[in-house]
This record gives structure tokens, C-alpha cells and sequence, in this order.
């Protein structure tokens, strides 16, 4: 269900354009906008769970195959042995700005600490 006036869900729905590089029933990743690293993907879920603390225990299932896709995203962006970071940022406090949850992907650098 998409939700009014969510971005992510008019993104899903093509409504808004996005550079997409991996999509399924459940879920789509696509390039963000403003990368803050090499790479910089955003994975989400294509239903509306504003954020983390909304996904149920129905959710748990789609989370995971989150992770999935986030593996399969590295092997066909050829970080698949260097390595990644993925991040979720929840709420005001954890810097969360769109409210569709969403997991930030970033890889081609050397991360270090956690912020
Ligand atoms: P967050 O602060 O975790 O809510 O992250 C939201 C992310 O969405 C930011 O990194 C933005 O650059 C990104 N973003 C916002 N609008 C778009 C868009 N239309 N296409 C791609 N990325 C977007």
C-alpha cells in the first residue's frame, strides 16, 4: 500500500524517477540521491513501514531478505569481498529523515567507528 506524499512509495510506484539497481516483489534498491560515500544505495522495503520500531513481527521475514538483497547488491556492484556498511537511521535522534524505512548501503571506502 502506498502511502500519500511518501517519496519512497512514489518511487516504487515510478512515480518519481530513481536510479534502480535491484528490484523484486518486495523489495527495490536504488542510488541515493546524495551519496556520501563511492557507493551510496538505499534498500527498502516496497510496502509503507514509516520505521523501524513500525515493523511487526509479519515483517521479520522481509527484513531479512533486506540482508539478502543487500549481499546480492554487493556481488553485482563488486564489493562483494571488500566489504560494506549498512545503516538504518531511526527516528529524529537517529538522524532519520524520510520516514519509509530504508537501509543506507555504503561500501568503496575504508569506514572506520560508528559515528
Ligand atoms: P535518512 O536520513 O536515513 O532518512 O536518509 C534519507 C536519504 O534519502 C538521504 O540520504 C537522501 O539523500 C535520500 N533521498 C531523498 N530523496 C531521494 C530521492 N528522490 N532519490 C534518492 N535518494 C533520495
Amino acid at each position: 500500500m502506498a502511502e500519500q506524499d511518501c517519496i519512497f512509495c512514489k518511487i516504487v510506484d515510478k512515480e518519481l524517477p530513481s536510479d534502480i539497481v535491484y528490484e523484486d516483489d518486495e523489495i527495490l534498491a536504488f542510488k541515493d540521491v546524495n551519496p556520501v560515500a563511492p557507493i551510496h544505495i538505499l534498500i527498502i522495503p516496497k510496502k509503507h513501514i514509516p520505521t523501524l520500531t513500525d515493523m511487526g513481527q509479519e515483517d521479520a521475514e522481509l527484513i531479512g531478505r533486506i540482508h539478502l538483497a543487500a549481499g546480492k547488491i554487493a556481488e553485482s556492484l563488486g564489493v562483494y569481498d571488500r566489504g560494506f556498511r549498512l545503516v538504518n537511521n531511526c527516528k529524529d535522534e537517529g538522524g532519520q529523515v524520510v520516514y519509509h524505512l530504508h537501509f543506507h548501503f555504503l561500501a568503496g571506502k575504508k569506514f572506520k567507528g560508528v559515528g
